[in-house]
């Protein structure tokens, strides 16, 4: 232990106290003994330290700072060095707010396309989100302070994120959910690591010894610091043990007071407490080292450019018939839709930053050589019928030749806490992740007009997009941050090529997705029955055709490849830019088995490369094969392992558009399979969007669990620490069923009155937060025993609960009371 001698200094009490916050940003201090607290702060694309109030739904305003574009926005650019920039500066502005931890990046998979959170999350390919968040962490890292790669793991949905419990076998967990962090551990060397909410077959992310210690510290080498995610600490002792140090936020000691307790009548061994505190002052005194040199500022002007540079790279061309874009000067343009005027750019909850300024393109739009005849609002932004806003767009529509029409999801529907569910029924597809019908009806009556449509869209995730057979051409900013609008104009007018490419699948429709019918059910669980099939790894290997595939952006050149070359280290190959115009191109690399007999996708990426070339210009590119281009993870020999047969090396422009393409035997590791090809056709074919309880058990390899909540009787549930305000409504006592109902009742009423971000906050920060999390969450002002005491009067104990809550609330005023006086002794 590097710390051995320090920590021999502390008694049991202070060595507890280190393992939970001091307040809702900072751990504890011990100044007698020369430790500090150090502060952690969001996010992932913008630094949010708040100076007073603090809160993690993103309600309480934070110190300004650069909004650069988010994780969904960035990953379109596949470019790490650019991941890499923008992490420097993101950590020199923790260094200026003197934060030691920088709570980011997001690096959960995209499963499904409706989880509130994607905006914040790289991919649905476990690759490039892995690489990405590699890139940000060296960067934010490379001032001294610590990235914190978060919600490890396999948190892929909002609702209910605190208690749900996720069902996945294995080898998906090893190759889809765990393969980004693991990336993100090894090459980004994060100092710290945030344990999801959720539960993974069974036991809590934070208590996951398989997780937390084989896997994460024993497998991949990690030596740093694991943080819970804000209050999502369940059995104290328990996430000790699993390795996971420190807690989030204070509970004023209380939890501390079970550790000790634990250590005391044995069931924790003091060893690992220590080996917790000493890995902690490992955290605290090497990035309290980066602020011996004071900063005082950061180029607020400088960091603005690059977040413009790194919308640009982001941007995706997905449709350009004809040539709409770039536009021609003097173009006679009007713009449309409430977007352009109050642009989206950033998503909502605890990574919301507080801009240093905000570009907008009404502001802009007189610097371009373009003739604008002026703006109207178009739609509602929330969804709301407007005929006057909509009579007065194709007004204005008239006197233009082009017409700009900003499109997008509004900041509550994408947001933290909650997913993006559409509940309108429309068939069998009720659940559908469709644009606002307003913004669809005007588009459509705007193409009655016979003008050239160019259709922006800013959101983070993805959306259907049946509208584009009215446009000429669809370009999409998703979050481009607060330089995002500059940075569409410049792609808008040509000044800038576009060369993003898209990071997720954009299907037809929402039902085309692998993980439709296990997203967001009812149940206690979620299913992962889909297995490794998420995203293209289902499309491509099914057949199911798609709108935009995995990998496509368009550009205003165009490039050719050829000389494909493999060998045992890798492919190379040239890539030419055909056109009249300078642009950068992204190369793909997919692997897929030929004859193979264990299962896997069609194409898996297994290398990507961005190049810059100027008209005519050709280079030579090389991709060298890692150790993640062939292996899979084998269920029978718990290890990674090749299957020795042939292989498909295909080099694409995107997922579907493979140019190049040759054949490469590998030698293998094993022969076991460790699957039978009879019990699991869905995996063999790849068709698994109905995965019937036999293959998924099979898949598992042990019975699916009871996906339903346990009730007792009349729809009556016991009501334990874990049981979420929601589920309330199911409580014996009526005082439980009365705080659901009231609930229920605020969020629908908020709702109905136009409040939805107060509403959200509702749900994300109340309605699905389990019972411990009335303790863990308030700071110690609803005590454990306390909450005993609700418990009771929930599960129909009304006196009896009453009266605890009230004598526990005495009993720990009195001991903080007792703590008081024997500090100031
Ligand atoms: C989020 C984390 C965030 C934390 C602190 C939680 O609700 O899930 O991503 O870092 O709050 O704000």
């Amino acid at each position: 232990m590097k710390y051995e001698k320090l920590i021999e200094k502390m008694t049991l009490e202070q060595k507890a106290s280190l393992m939970s916050g001091k307040n809702f940003w900072e751990t504890m201090d011990i100044p007698e003994l020369g430790i500090p607290s150090i502060f952690l702060a969001d996010g992932p694309h913008g630094i949010r330290k708040q100076a007073a109030a603090a809160d993690h739904l993103g309600l309480n305003a934070s110190i300004p700072a650069t909004c650069f574009p988010t994780a969904a926005t960035m990953a379109n650019s596949w470019n790490e060095e650019l991941g890499e920039q923008l992490g420097k500066f993101l950590g020199e502005e923790a260094l200026v707010e003197k934060v030691n931890v920088l709570l980011g990046p997001g690096t959960c998979l995209k499963r499904n396309p409706l989880c509130g959170r994607n905006f914040e999350y790289f991919s649905e390919d476990p690759y490039l989100a892995g690489k990405m968040a590699a890139s940000y962490i060296r960067g934010i890292q490379s001032n001294g302070i610590s990235a914190c790669v978060k919600h490890f793991a396999a948190n892929n949905q909002e609702e209910r994120r605190q208690s749900v419990d996720t069902i996945v076998d294995e080898r998906t967990l090893r190759e889809l959910y765990l393969t980004a962090f693991e990336i993100a551990i090894k090459e980004g060397k994060s100092k710290s690591i945030m344990s999801s909410y959720n539960l993974i077959n069974g036991t809590y992310a934070n208590e996951h010894e398989h997780l937390l210690r084989d896997i994460l510290r024993n497998e991949w080498g990690f030596n740093g610091v694991i943080v819970t995610d804000w209050g999502g600490d369940n059995d104290r002792v328990k996430g000790l043990i699993a390795g996971n140090e420190l807690e989030m936020p204070t509970t004023q000691g209380e939890t501390n007071l079970e550790i000790i307790k634990a250590i005391k009548d044995g069931s924790l061994k003091e060893s690992y407490l220590n080996e917790a505190v000493d890995r902690l002052l490992t955290l605290i005194f090497s990035t309290e080292e980066a602020f011996v040199e004071k900063k005082e500022t950061f180029d607020i002007d400088l960091h603005h450019k690059f977040a413009q540079i790194a919308a640009e790279e982001s941007i995706v061309l997905l449709k350009n018939k004809n040539n709409a874009l770039p536009l021609k000067e003097k173009e006679k343009i009007a713009i449309i839709g409430d977007f352009a005027k109050n642009p989206r750019f950033q998503g909502a909850g605890s990574s919301v930053v507080n801009p240093t300024k905000i570009d907008n393109t009404l502001e802009f739009i007189k610097e371009y050589d373009l003739d604008f005849v002026g703006y109207a609002q178009g739609f509602n932004r929330y969804g709301k019928n407007n005929k006057s806003l909509l009579k007065k767009a194709c007004e204005l529509a008239k006197n233009a030749d082009t017409l700009l029409i900003y499109l997008g999801l509004d900041e509550v529907t994408e947001a933290e806490g909650l997913d993006r569910v559409h509940l309108e029924k429309k068939g069998d597809d009720h659940w559908n992740m469709d644009l606002p019908k307003n913004q669809l009806d005007l588009v459509s009556e705007l193409s009655k007009l016979g003008k050239k449509i160019v259709i922006i869209l800013s959101c983070g995730s993805v959306v259907r997009l049946d509208v584009e057979k009215y446009a000429d051409a669809v370009v999409h900013g998703y979050l481009g941050g607060q330089a995002g609008s500059r940075a569409m104009l410049n792609v808008i007018v040509g000044k800038v090529n576009p060369s993003g490419k898209l990071n997720e699948t954009y299907p037809f429709k929402y039902l085309d997705v692998s993980s439709a019918s296990n997203f967001l059910t009812k149940q206690r669980t979620v299913e992962y029955r889909e297995g490794i099939y998420v995203g293209y790894r289902y499309f491509e290997t099914a057949g199911v055709k798609v709108h935009y595939p995995f990998g496509f952006g368009l550009s205003y050149t165009t490039f050719e490849y050829s000389n494909l070359e493999i060998t045992k280290d890798g492919v190379s190959f040239d890539i030419r830019n055909t056109g009249k115009v300078a642009g950068s191109e992204i190369a793909q690399m997919y692997v897929g088995g030929v004859n193979n007999k264990v299962f896997r996708p069609k194409k898996e990426l297994k290398g990507f490369k961005k190049i810059f070339l100027l008209p005519n210009e050709t280079k030579h590119i090389s991709i060298p094969f890692d150790d993640k281009a062939f292996r899979y993870f084998n269920v029978s020999t718990n290890k990674w392992e090749v299957e020795g047969c042939d292989y498909n090396i295909m080099i694409g422009k995107s997922v579907e558009d493979i140019v190049l393409e040759g054949k490469l035997f590998i030698e293998g590791t094993t022969k076991i399979n460790p699957y039978n090809e009879e019990k699991l056709p869905s995996y063999y074919s790849g068709k698994v969007s109905d995965v019937n309880d036999d293959e998924f058990k099979t898949l598992l390899n042990k019975e699916i669990p009871d996906p339903n909540y346990s009730f007792y009787k009349r729809k009556r549930m016991v009501v334990h620490y874990n049981t979420t305000v929601a589920e309330l409504r199911y409580a014996p006592g009526w005082t439980g069923r009365f705080f659901a109902g009231a609930m229920r009742f605020a969020i629908n009423s908020l709702r109905r009155f136009g409040k939805r971000t107060l509403s959200n906050t509702l749900i994300m920060g109340v309605y699905y937060q389990p019972m411990r999390g009335l303790s863990r969450m308030t700071g110690g002002a609803i005590c454990w025993g306390s909450l005993d005491g609700l418990i009771l009067m929930f599960n129909g104990h009304f006196h009896k609960g009453l009266h605890k809550f009230f004598k526990e609330r005495k009993i720990r005023k009195k001991y903080l009371k007792s703590l008081i006086k024997k500090e100031a002794k």
